[in-house]
Parts: structure tokens; sequence; C-alpha cells
């Protein structure tokens, strides 16, 4: 921890976490239930503004940091995750999330993905899932449903198997794995918590509906239900995501492992890399 005095704020509510930016998300857009539970989690955890970093890519749920009062940094299309690896590397004392949805973290990011979860650097990463992509208009994204005929881009379905978060997080090496939905605000707020506490990389898949382009999503809220109690057994893990429906929630695996740690020697400066390219008189 920084041996430098840490300024709490003055009380722990979870309005404290929210900025003052409006979110210009539809009306019921199951990010907002995210915004209020990643809020709720780090008020009931007492963990100062100044010491969260939220990083996100590009997508309707990468602009979730403009809406929180903490650091923030909304980068490139996919490449949260080693923007957020190299924060918590190099500043162990801060909270870092990253955030983002299923075309930013699984296609465009997904090689991140598989080596965040191998390599295990102390961080939570949220995926806000609704399969679609939603602000570019509605394509379909790695976790839609083969027969999904609602793109235009793919008006008979895409004809290929959805893509596997769960399963890819637990063979890649992710030691917390779990799913929630936006639309259950206290089990999403606690395994939030759960994830931020976590020490290492946690993976949390968050089926958060997308009204406008799968409004059929909001049957999720019937559909949904708690399947999944932590294990550490790996192949118990596997078991478990074998009869899994793809809405069932819980930490489905929790089992910490020493956190990726680089090089301790002291970084050079830049005076002393500039010496490098001196020329010899
Ligand atoms: Fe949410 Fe979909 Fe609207 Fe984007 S397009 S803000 S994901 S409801
Ligand atoms: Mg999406």
């Amino acid at each position: 921890m920084s041996s430098e005095p840490q300024v709490k704020i003055r009380t722990h509510a979870h309005k404290d976490y929210k900025s003052s930016y409006k979110p210009v998300w539809c009306a019921g857009c199951g990010d907002y239930g995210v915004l209020n539970a990643l809020t709720k989690s780090l008020a009931a955890l007492e963990i100062p503004t100044e010491q969260v970093a939220l990083i996100a890519g590009i997508g309707c749920s990468s602009r979730l940091p403009a809406y929180t009062r903490a650091y923030g940094f909304h980068g490139v299309h996919g490449r949260a995750l080693p923007v957020a690896a190299g924060l918590a590397i190099s500043r162990p004392e801060l909270t870092v999330i990253a955030v983002g949805g299923d075309g930013d973290g699984f296609s465009i990011g997904g090689n991140h993905f598989i080596h965040a979860c191998r390599r295990n650097a102390n961080f939570s990463y949220l995926v806000m899932d609704n399969a679609v992509y939603g602000m570019t208009k509605g394509q379909a994204s790695p976790t839609t449903e083969s027969d999904w005929t609602g793109s235009k881009l793919a008006p008979q379905g895409t004809h290929q198997p959805p893509f596997q978060p769960l399963e890819m997080a637990l063979a890649a090496g992710a030691p917390f794995i779990a799913r929630a939905f936006s639309n259950a605000p206290n089990e999403l707020a606690q395994i939030i918590s759960e994830a931020i506490k976590f020490p290492g990389f946690a993976f949390v898949q968050i089926l958060s509906p997308c009204v406008t382009f799968r409004p059929e999503q909001l049957n999720w809220k019937k559909q949904v239900h708690e399947a999944f109690t932590p294990t550490a057994d790996k192949r118990e893990a596997y078991l478990r995501l074998l009869d899994d429906d793809g809405i069932g929630t819980g930490i489905l695996y929790r089992a910490p492992r020493p956190c990726f740690q680089p090089d301790t020697a002291a970084p050079r400066g830049l005076a002393e890399i500039a010496s490098d390219f001196e020329v010899p008189a």
C-alpha cells in the first residue's frame, strides 16, 4: 500500500460514486443496473473514489467510466485489458476495474481476454453481455445465438456457435469466474464486490439486456436462475458448465493463485534511456 495519506470521501452512499454526467443509454438498457450495482459495491467496500480506476474500450457499456466519480480511461476498441493490467501491476494500491461489452471484449479484444485470464494481474473485468453490437446498430457479436435473425448483416443467422465466455475463461486460467444479471441488483452488487475483493483477475459476465436491438432479452428477467456456488475444483467447474444453459448466475469458480508480478527492479528514468541513443563524440 502507498504510504501517502488517503483522502476518504465524506459518506459512502453509492450516489457519491456517480458523476454529474447523465447516461445516454437507451431507457431500460441493462447497463443502468450495472452502473448502480458497481457504485453500490464501491460504497459498501468504502473504497475512496481517488483509489478507483475504471478502464474501458469502445461500445455502449464502455461509456460507464464517464458516469462514475473515479479515474477513468476510455481507450481503443478491445484494448481495455492490457491497459488495466499495466495499471494494476504498476499501481497495486489502486482498485482497477475493466468494463466493456461482448463485442469489445470477446471479438476485437478476444486475444487480450485469453491472456488476461492466464496472466492473472490483480483487477476485475466486468463484461456487459447483450449478444449484440448495440452502439453500431445491432450487428451479431461473438455471443449471439447462431439462429438470431434480427441483424440486417446476418438475416438468416450467423450459423456459428456462440462464444462461451465462462468456458474460455476457465480454460485460459482465470482464477475467479462468475455470471450475474443486470436486473438483479443485490446479487449483482454482491458478485461485483467479491470480484473486487478477489486477489487476482476476476471475470464477471453480466447479462445486460439491449432493449433496443434485442428486446426479447427482457425475458431474461423470468429465466435467470441461481446456478453456481463457488468451487475451487476446476474439474467440478467444467462439469457444471456442461449443464450450463447460459442464464444461470453465481460464482462458478474461485481459486486464488499468485498474481503476475513483473521484474521488481527500479524502472529506468528517461535520461538513462536517452543515454542509450547518444552518439559517441
Ligand atoms: Fe443499451 Fe442497446 Fe441502447 Fe446500447 S443500443 S444503450 S446496449 S439498449
Ligand atoms: Mg454488446
